[in-house]
């Protein structure tokens, strides 16, 4: 371990818990953290990747933020802090644009909608499929669902997703998230469909995904929260961090960065290139007028489509003009300027252009838009990360530094995990997070 050298002439101040970020984890950490504690956040505003934009009448988060609760108490004692909002309960429809096509998601259970050459090709790949060993996300898919299907859809979407090959990626590396199905399954959606997944009904709230990082915020004094104060250096043993504007004494340490980050700022030798993940560029656009009123989102698994989803937030909130989100997976070292207006010269007009190609928009009129940039977005599980992740939050802990949240915890986790983790480890009830 070789902390940074802090610069000398900063100030000096002592907290109980440093909380690094204020997105959900760190938000809802400090919600149940005993005794002192501050949190530090890079961005002027809370709510990390949880922020919504209200443009011209339309309200968009950083891509479609929506909310499956496993855990009632975790959604009561949420609502409880949010008496004045609005929360629409949806029922969710989402298709897959395949070939000029819409069938029912999850392809692998609904390939029965897909045009006769297509459905036989599946069903005989499927049945016929070769038998070997799942190490990686791509053997998984063919292992289990067989070439047709892993070809057609589950390959190539995920491609797109991930920005990577799927070999690069563990069998689990999607989780809980992943709808499994056996043959059975497959054969009786035929007939009976259940599409339902994880997420068959969410919760959104009329203001955006913003409403529940407000609800954590609501008993939280805020001079303990200092925005536009990055965490530019950690002293692991001496238990010191370092913003640019003053030395931070803590007892304990709780970071919601980006885990490979955690390692750089705290001096931590480790090999940087075990941590891969991808970049998800997200355009919010406003319509004109109305178009498709069925379907929540669609997947995109067409490589000649510069998107891998879009998603319709106008049938969510029974809005009479379109709004979608549109989001683009890129490679970690794929270079997206800064200012919007070259983002946008580089890509709103293939975004504009495939919209229009698969049929989302009609000779539509473009009124509002917005873009923004998730880096990390899905971070890249495999063997490699997670033995060095498991190694490195060991020899973290034993100087009380604790790594949470999705990407503390290199992992695919949705906002509730982010809240149950945060509690239970403000709470004690649990060690810190091990991947999903
Ligand atoms: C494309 C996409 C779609 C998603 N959709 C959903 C969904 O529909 N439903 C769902 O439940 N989940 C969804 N998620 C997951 C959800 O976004 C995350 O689980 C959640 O936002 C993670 O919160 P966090 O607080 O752990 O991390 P973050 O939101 O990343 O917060 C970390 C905070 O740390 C701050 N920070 C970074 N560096 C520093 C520094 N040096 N010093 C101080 N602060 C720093 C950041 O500014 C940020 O505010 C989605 C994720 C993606 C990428």
């Amino acid at each position: 371990m070789q902390p940074s050298a802090p610069p000398s002439s900063l100030p000096e101040t002592r907290t109980g818990t440093l909380i690094l970020g204020a997105g959900m984890t760190g938000l809802a950490y400090a919600n149940h953290a005993r005794g002192d504690w501050l949190v530090l956040e890079r961005d002027g505003g809370p709510g990390g990747y949880c922020k919504t934009v209200v443009q011209d009448g339309f309200v968009w988060d950083y891509s479609g933020h929506f909310f499956h609760f496993r855990h009632p108490d975790i959604e009561a004692w949420l609502r409880e802090r949010m008496p004045d909002d609005e929360i629409l309960t949806v029922e969710k429809s989402s298709g897959i644009w395949f070939e000029g096509t819409r069938i029912d998601f999850p392809f692998q259970k609904n390939i029965h909608q897909l045009p006769l050459p297509h459905f036989l090709a599946c069903l005989h790949d499927l049945y016929f499929r070769e038998a070997r060993d799942e190490e990686t996300f791509e053997d998984m898919l063919i292992a289990r669902f067989g070439r047709g299907i892993a070809d057609r859809f589950l390959i190539p979407y995920n491609e797109k997703l991930y920005a990577c090959p799927m070999n690069r990626l563990d069998k689990d590396a999607m989780g809980r998230f992943f709808p499994h199905a056996d043959v059975g399954a497959i054969i009786a959606n035929f007939v009976t469909p259940d599409n339902g997944g994880y997420n068959a009904s969410f919760t959104y709230p009329r203001g955006g995904a913003i409403r529940y990082v407000h609800a954590l915020l609501r008993e939280l004094p805020p001079e303990r929260i200092a925005y536009s104060e990055p965490v530019i250096a950690i002293d692991p043993v001496a238990h010191v961090a370092t913003t640019p504007k003053r030395r931070i004494h803590y007892d304990r340490l709780v970071s919601s960065l980006p885990f490979n980050r955690l390692l750089q700022v705290s001096g931590i030798a480790h090999d940087p290139s075990v941590y891969s993940w991808n970049k998800v560029l997200v355009f919010n656009l406003g319509f004109d007028r109305k178009g498709q009123t069925r379907d929540h989102w669609l997947y995109v698994p067409s490589r000649d489509v510069v998107f891998y989803r879009v998603g319709f937030y106008d049938n969510i909130f029974g809005d009479d003009r379109m709004s979608l989100y549109v989001e683009i997976g890129l490679p970690q070292d794929a270079e997206v300027p800064s200012d919007p207006a070259a983002v946008d010269a580089r890509w709103l007009a293939p975004v504009l252009k495939d919209l229009e190609a698969i049929g989302v928009t009609d000779g539509h009129q473009l009124v509002s838009h917005h873009s923004v940039v998730l880096d990390p977005a899905y971070v890249h599980i495999n063997r490699a990360a997670r033995a060095d992740f498991e190694r490195q939050t060991a020899l973290l802990r034993q100087h009380d530094i604790h790594s949470a949240g999705r990407y503390g915890g290199w992992t695919y986790c949705s906002i509730e995990d982010n809240l149950v983790e945060a509690r239970a480890l403000a709470l004690g009830l649990e060690p810190a997070p091990t991947l999903a």
